[in-house]
Order: structure tokens, then sequence, then C-alpha cells
């Protein structure tokens, strides 16, 4: 099984590993802190070095509880032989932000809209689209959710990552959809993003140390999906 170093440090920038199996352009590590594509949020990308030769990550992709890179070229390595890998930092702290950044907007509504609901989200390099199903949701009062995610933002609220025991995690509010129920029942331990004094969520994903980091958010485009679902078009700067 890979050891998900992103799971736990998410500014982790580069690791040394082994390789534990080898099928082409394709290797598995025994020690991964490249983000798969997951929860809306884009797989990383970036290099992986064998004696002073350099590959670039095309791909991450989940093998079971392995992780599999896939690389530009076949490597001159072998199985057991180490490497290091190198994160793009730049791009995976853009997608920390904006992840962190929908969590903040999501323990808002929680908090202070409680009929509402995100339904989807996609983040890309330098954006974030946030669906919502929500009564009477218009661009001024999505504008006023924003707002409120600015305040927590330029409060400096800790973001935490916390790995709690099935039993601890069935008396918390952590997912809001049924398929996210049904995942959670499936695991042993549960990952907890706690954005401190305001949310608290099962994910997957990589997040900043403390709103401060995230930020402003700004509302790019608001768009009519139909009677309750709206699409929002967040950026940060
Ligand atoms: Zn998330």
């Amino acid at each position: 099984m890979t050891e998900k170093l992103y799971l736990k440090d998410s500014y982790l920038k580069e690791t040394y590993a082994k390789i534990i199996n080898k099928d082409g352009s394709e290797i598995t590590v025994d020690i991964d802190i490249f983000y798969p594509e997951g929860g809306g949020q884009p797989a990383d990308s970036g290099k992986v070095l064998y004696k002073e030769e350099e590959y670039s990550v095309k791909d991450i992709k989940k093998d079971g509880k392995d992780i599999v890179l896939v690389l530009d070229r076949e490597i001159a390595a072998n199985e057991a032989d180490e490497i290091k890998e190198i994160l793009d930092w730049e791009k995976r702290y853009a997608h920390m932000k904006l992840h962190t950044a929908i969590h903040i907007i999501d323990g808002v509504l929680e908090r202070d809209y409680n009929s509402s609901l995100i339904t989807g989200n996609q983040i890309y390099d330098d954006r974030a689209r946030i669906d919502i199903s929500m009564d009477g949701l218009t661009k001024e009062l999505a504008s006023e959710i924003i707002e409120k995610a600015n305040t927590i933002i330029s409060e400096g609220h800790e973001v935490n990552v916390k790995f709690l025991t099935k039993e601890e995690a069935a008396n918390k509010n952590l997912v809001r959809t049924q398929p996210g129920r049904e995942l959670m029942n499936t695991l042993d331990i549960v990952r907890v993003i706690e954005i401190s004094g305001l949310d608290e969520q099962m994910d997957g994903g990589t997040h900043v140390k403390n709103t401060n980091e995230v930020g402003h958010i700004t509302l790019e485009r608001f768009e009519n999906k139909g009677k309750q679902n709206k699409r929002l078009y967040l950026k940060l700067n």
C-alpha cells in the first residue's frame, strides 16, 4: 500500500520514494506526495528524478490502495530503486487555496442558510466553480455569502487535518450527501478537514493551514441553472 503523505502534510514539496512496481512508463511507489484527481480537485503535476535524469509526471492514478505515477517515458530505474518526487508546488498551492475557499463557503452556508447545499464543485488552476441548490439564491445573496466567507478568511481561522475512528465520526455532521454517508460507513478511519470555529467535514483533498492564506474570494460569474440550481465561478486575489 502506498503511503499517501499529501493526506497528512499538504505542504511537502519533495520526498524520496521507492519503486514497488514498474510497467513501462508507469511506476507504483511506496511513498507519494502527488495528489490524484478526486473530490473536484485536479491531479497534481511534477517531476521524478532518477540518477540526474528528469521525468515529468503526466498523471497520478489510484490502483486499489496504491498510487501509480504515469511518466512521460519509460524510466531507467527498476523495482526497489530509489527516486525523488518533486511537486509542482505553485499549481498545488493554488488548488489548496481554492479547495479551502470552497469549504469556507460551505461552512457559511451551513451556519447561516441551513436549507442550502453544494451539489457539485470543480477546481481549476486559476478559479473554481460551485453548484448550489438553494431556494431564492440571487446574485446579490451569492455576493453576501462570498463576503461572509471573506470575513472568515481575514479572521485567520486555523485549518486542521484530523483522523477520526468510525465511532468518533458517527456523532458528527461530517457529510451532507447520501453518497458521502454511504462512503463514510465503509471507512475505518475518517479523514476530516476542520476550519476551526466554522466547519468540519470528511474530505480527501489538500488544504492550507490557515484561512488567511486563501486571500480574497471574488464572485466572477453567477449562472442560473434552474429555479433552485445556481452556478458560481470564483477567483482568488
Ligand atoms: Zn473538499
